[in-house]
């Protein structure tokens, strides 16, 4: 009997069967070890993409393998839900954002299903969803309890086309919105904040704690939270009010000669004289239409105004000017600098430009810099001068050095005190949009802002909702929902109107999965403390700084509200590379070429130009015709095909260069596997012989026991599937080539295939598996141990040199002595060839390596 390889059906019918036992169910044995797998749950756009089917099969396979070797595993599988995709297609096509959220949801999760992914599916959470959101609201509320969430009036990013704020991170280098590529403006709003800050300086230091994390990702989150180390000085207006700076180099405040305060600094209008209230106030207008990003680019024109004020520098005593510019921001530091132009590039700028005193303070070895005359500021090493106490010390941070001995000094003196800064600001997490989970408040007239009680929760969306895609959000035009009475005096009240950002909903929905039906809580500190951290996290780089550092704050806030008892959420981390395909680049005009409009693709030009055209690997994108889509290829070839050949083609963390005559020779493997079982099932041996192994029988035990060792090894640490998945192709050609397919062995080789296979292509493995005659699942086998007798090695191969030429090899005993070795190099026929009728004159034994005769 043999049978043809038909994936449609065997997958079709494995998933079908295994959905009905439960196979993927999670294992609540505490007597198990635990294993935590998790990919990061997708965005229900509708379509599943090569960049998913890549991060969820390397995770399935994580999952898998840790099953067999005994651990209880839990993998599961969600919606980041909510979002401005399901809004705009409100707006576009009139269909509300829940019915067009959960279609797609519906959609992808069969598209998933037919991935063979071995999700626990009753686990599923979905973040748009009211017994999730719930929950939300409740962690928001902590927060809230907490101090930990406020609002505050501040400039934000607004974007004129969307009608939203958007965070820092969604403009681009070019101050556009990421999604409508609208030019940001600046507003001032009042907006919700979470005090992420106060987490900074514990975010910096468990990072330590994640030797498990690539650590390019770890350098990124240091790099986003930014330390510096300083001090905080207070500076005295003329008329007595504090102006505090923050400086990282304290040593030079004796060449600070003008001030600079942010546009926005509360006491900008308390310091503008009237002979400059007019030119201020322009000057503040101007800068409130500008973004961030406009406003600090390095070679912009310095631009500012003075306010008419002075301020004493309060170690020189010296009568300094106040100015204001937009380079310097309210949200960093304290919105006011103090400047040295002599040591600052950019204060120097600015000084020559407004005709401002530059005083030296760091003289550098060997020359005599002058105010007056130097040309460009010197940022660099020297020794101090004119700096009263700190003169002669050198110049830069560390011990002895004048940083160190500034901060002591303005300690000493009660003139400042040293500091630590950070990059990182509190979080902005209101958004003026519908499609969001909405912030559990109240604003009461008489009470202020009042939480939402936990028993009234969750705040519902209203579903009845007109999209007209302009003005304020849709919630804040619903009168009914918008009045309630207040829930502390009951009186007349409104409800918060802002929606929280759906990183928010990301960052716990981890937290939610080993307890995801709870009814009465987020989740059940037992539960979620006994699966917790996650033992093995999977996804996209692009998600390297926010994401992650998001969920390691909410999990610091809940573990300091006893409701979690571990520091850090994610143990190991693997940012998978992108998929790419080829795409056709027009080199002169940059436009990309569909495939199909180009006449011969051996030598590919642009239709319109006739230029000959590039052919670029890039990542899959509509815009650059390259996109491949997993359906068709799990139509043409099944699911595991495709999941061989992305293990296959590349390490996980390296991109992945589509190639469909690799993905036809993983479907040929997998044939190649599916005939060797089949075969062998067929020719109905039994499989008999005891006592000594043959050669060919040793040497086919020693070809499996190698395969389990090494597809171990690759599985553990650094996960190389692409090796494991050569191991897996060398042991079938093994079994193929064999002469002894009657032996035990060769049983012993087709089952330990067919185990070491299952986690990369499930569904024939269990197919095979079954037909061997098992009537329980091969993914409830052990994970195969290997046997360190049948790995030894009782012969190796012997390299045969004639004059130091290497002629070939023979096989020959291990540990065989140096005599022996050139015995039965001399026999050899090989040797025989070329020494055959000539004298030798000299043999040369290497042993263990080779033998080298020298001729005449
Ligand atoms: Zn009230």
């Amino acid at each position: 009997m043999e049978s043809r390889y038909n994936p449609a059906e065997i997958e079709e019918k494995w998933q079908a069967a295994w959905d009905a036992q439960g196979l993927d169910q999670t294992l609540e044995n505490p007597s198990k070890p635990k294993f935590y797998a998790l990919s990061m749950f997708p965005y229900p756009s509708g379509n599943l993409h090569m960049g998913h089917v890549r991060n969820y099969t390397i995770t399935d396979v994580i999952a898998r393998v840790q099953r067999m070797r005994g651990y209880r595993v839990l993998h599961p599988m969600g919606w980041d839900a909510f979002g401005l995709p399901a809004e705009n297609a409100a707006i576009d096509r009139g269909i509300a954002p829940a019915k067009w959220t959960y279609q797609n949801v519906a959609q992808m999760r069969a598209q998933l299903k037919r991935l063979g992914l071995s999700y626990d599916w009753n686990r599923e959470v979905t973040t748009c969803s009211p017994d999730y959101y719930k929950w939300t609201q409740w962690i928001f509320l902590q927060f809230f309890q907490a101090g930990l969430a406020y609002q505050k009036e501040a400039a934000v990013n607004w974007d004129p086309i969307d009608q939203t704020v958007l965070a820092n991170e969604q403009v681009d280098s070019e101050g556009k919105s990421w999604r409508s590529g609208a030019k940001v403006e600046r507003r001032l709003l009042k907006q919700w904040f979470l005090k992420i800050t106060d987490y900074a300086e514990q975010l910096l230091q468990d990072l330590n704690q994640l030797d498990g994390w690539p650590e390019r990702v770890r350098l990124m989150q240091e790099n986003w939270i930014g330390k510096s180390t300083g001090a905080e000085v207070v500076f005295k207006t003329e008329a007595g009010d504090d102006l505090t700076v923050y400086t990282t180099r304290p040593d030079t405040l004796w060449g600070a000669t003008f001030m600079v305060l942010s546009p926005e600094h509360p006491l900008v209008d308390k310091l503008t004289t009237p002979a400059q209230s007019a030119a201020v106030a322009a000057y503040k207008a101007e800068a409130a239409g500008k973004s961030e990003i406009d406003r600090t680019a390095e070679d912009r024109e310095k631009t500012g105004v003075w306010t008419g004020s002075y301020a004493i520098n309060p170690v020189s005593d010296e009568k300094i000017p106040v100015w204001i510019a937009d380079y310097v921001l309210m949200g960093y530091g304290t919105g006011a600098i103090m400047a040295v132009p002599a040591h600052d590039q950019r204060d120097f700028e600015f000084a020559r430009k407004f005709g401002l005193k530059v005083k030296v303070v760091v003289q550098p070895e060997g020359e005599t810099l002058d105010g007056d005359t130097m040309t460009v500021a010197h940022a660099g090493e020297g020794v101090m001068v004119h700096s009263g106490p700190l003169d002669g010390i050198p110049a830069g941070k560390g011990a002895g050095q004048s940083v160190e001995a500034a901060v002591k000094w303005l300690e000493a003196n009660g003139k400042g005190k040293g500091t630590a800064n950070y990059r990182l600001r509190d979080w902005l997490i209101s958004r003026q949009r519908y499609w969001g989970c909405p912030i559990p408040v109240v604003h009461c007239p008489s009470c202020g802002t009042v939480p939402v009680p936990d028993d009234q929760l969750p705040v519902t969306l209203p579903e009845q909702v007109e999209f007209s895609g302009r003005g304020p959000s849709p919630l804040a035009k619903l009168e009914d929902w918008v009045n309630v009475p207040c829930p502390s005096c009951g009186e007349p009240a409104k409800r918060e109107t802002d929606t929280m950002d759906t990183f928010i909903c990301s960052s716990w929905y981890f937290l939610r999965y080993p307890d995801a039906r709870n009814e009465s809580a987020a989740f059940d500190p037992a539960k979620t403390n006994d699966w917790m951290p996650v033992d093995q996290y999977v996804g996209g780089i692009e998600h390297a700084i926010l994401h992650l550092l998001y969920s390691r704050f909410f999990t610091k806030v809940l573990r300091d509200r006893h409701l979690l008892n571990f520091d850090e959420p994610f143990k190991r981390l693997l940012t998978q590379g992108m998929v790419q395909a080829a795409a056709y680049k027009n080199p002169v005009t940059g436009k990309y070429i569909a495939p199909a409009d180009i006449a011969d693709l051996s030598d590919p030009r642009d239709p319109a130009t006739g230029d000959r055209l590039e052919v670029v690997f890039e990542k899959m994108s509509k815009s650059k015709y390259n996109g491949i889509d997993p359906k068709d290829v799990l139509e043409k070839y099944g699911a595991d095909t495709a999941r061989m050949f992305i293990l296959f083609k590349a390490p996980p963390e390296k991109d992945l260069e589509w190639d469909d005559a690799d993905v036809e020779g993983q479907f040929r493997f997998l044939n190649r596997v599916w005939r060797l079982v089949t075969e062998f099932q067929a020719s109905g041996a039994k499989p008999q012989g005891s006592g000594e192994l043959t050669k060919p029988e040793k040497d086919l035990r020693r070809a499996i026991h190698t395969a389990i060792k090494e597809i171990t090894e690759d599985l553990e640490g650094d996960y190389q599937f692409n090796t494991a998945v050569s191991e897996l192709m060398k042991l079938s050609n093994a079994l193929n080539d064999a002469p002894c397919k009657e032996s035990p062995v060769y049983a012993e080789g087709i089952e330990t295939l067919l185990a070491l296979l299952a986690p990369f292509a499930p569904h024939i493995a269990e197919e095979l598996w079954h037909l061997l005659g098992h009537a329980d699942s091969v993914h409830h086998h052990a994970w195969p141990v290997a046997d360190p007798e049948a790995l030894v090695v009782d012969e190796i191969p012997l390299v045969i040199q004639i004059m130091g030429k290497t002629r070939g090899t023979i096989q020959v005993p291990a540990g065989a002595d140096a005599q022996t070795l050139e015995q039965l190099a001399t026999e050899s026929e090989l040797a025989q060839r070329y020494i055959e009728g000539k004298t030798i004159k000299k043999v040369v034994v290497v042993p263990g390596k080779l033998v080298n005769f020298v001729v005449q």
